[in-house]
């Protein structure tokens, strides 16, 4: 357990952020900086309970962010050493960049995109080669947006989504890339971002899959890490909170080993060493990936993976 709220930052939560169902929700995990995961049994979704407040939240969007500032390293996972941005650079080049393989297997030519969340714009720009019409990033994050328009010289806004003010049905496709797990009010969120997509359009969604901690539990890698998370949600709760918005999932995968590794005392000696000196650790890890290595196939991988369509006749208001 580590030291990260103090008690004035949290408040509590008695219903689900995504359906209002109210509590008892049990509480499935606890995270490394003491607080519950709870599990709404109405909608799958996970939340904390308590929760920090915005302003607590808000501490740890600094403008530095992804270079790992004395917040981010002990709690987020981002580190000085980490070159973010060189590291989207490179990938961006491979062709390896975080949601470019399942952007790129939808037809783009024609398209409108917005992604919400770019940080430096480099999806968008990997996108710009297969032949959308329009592409807009929105993110609250100054320094990646200004490396961002330097390298990229795309639409590139500091706003937010509820501030940005689209109109009704501007875009064909909304990207969320690891954003939905940072919002406390994920139903109007959600609501907002269904509102900007036409009809027929599609939302491209990626997130830590809430699934893996039902498989994994105390062991899962999230636990322990990116603690500005409010939400983990699963592909039952991404059904849930598209359905008022005749928003369906078209296609859902996950990827990813989901759970913490044991460590080792000491990493500084040989691995055989290792092994030797501390065996109980390498047995525990075994028996770890035998338990958990088959978890993408089920659909518990660590990150969930979800497209989106929101149908083209929207259902009548009197058939809901
Ligand atoms: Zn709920």
């Amino acid at each position: 357990m580590i030291s990260v709220w103090s008690a004035t930052d949290l408040i509590p939560q008695p219903s689900c952020p995504a359906c209002s169902a109210p509590a008892p929700h049990r509480k499935s995990a606890v995270r490394i900086d003491g607080l519950g995961v709870k599990r709404c049994p109405q909608c799958a979704l996970l939340f904390l309970d308590p929760v920090p407040t915005d302003e607590a939240i808000g501490e740890c969007y600094t403008a530095e962010y992804y270079s790992g500032d004395s917040w981010n390293r002990r709690r987020i996972g981002y580190t000085p050493e980490w070159d973010y941005h060189g590291e989207r650079e490179r990938a961006l080049i491979n062709g390896t960049l975080l949601g470019h393989s399942a952007l790129a297997s939808l037809d783009l030519r024609g398209k409108s995109i917005l992604e919400i969340g770019c940080s430096d714009g480099a999806l968008l720009f990997s996108l710009k080669q297969l032949g959308p019409s329009r592409l807009v990033g929105l993110d609250v994050n100054q320094v990646a947006l200004k490396y961002g328009r330097e390298h990229f010289g795309l639409d590139l806004r500091h706003d937010t989504l509820r501030t940005a003010n689209f109109a009704p049905s501007e875009f064909d496709i909304v990207v969320m890339i690891d954003v939905l797990e940072h919002i406390k009010d994920v139903a109007a969120f959600f609501a907002e971002a269904a509102r900007c997509l036409k009809p027929g359009g599609v939302m491209v969604i990626f997130t830590p899959n809430a699934s893996a901690l039902m498989l994994t539990r105390r062991r899962w890698s999230y636990l322990n890490r990116c603690l500005e998370h409010v939400c983990y949600l699963s592909v039952e709760s991404l059904r849930r909170l598209g359905s008022p918005h005749g928003i369906v999932i078209e296609r859902s995968w996950s990827e990813g080993y989901p759970a913490m590794e044991y460590p080792y005392r000491t990493y500084r000696i040989p691995r055989l060493a290792r092994l030797l000196l501390q065996p109980h650790i390498a047995l525990a890890n075994r028996v770890n990936r035998l338990r958990f290595d088959h978890a993408e196939k089920r659909g518990a991988g660590v990150e969930l993976r979800v497209i989106m369509r929101r149908a083209a006749m929207l259902p009548r208001v009197d058939s809901l």
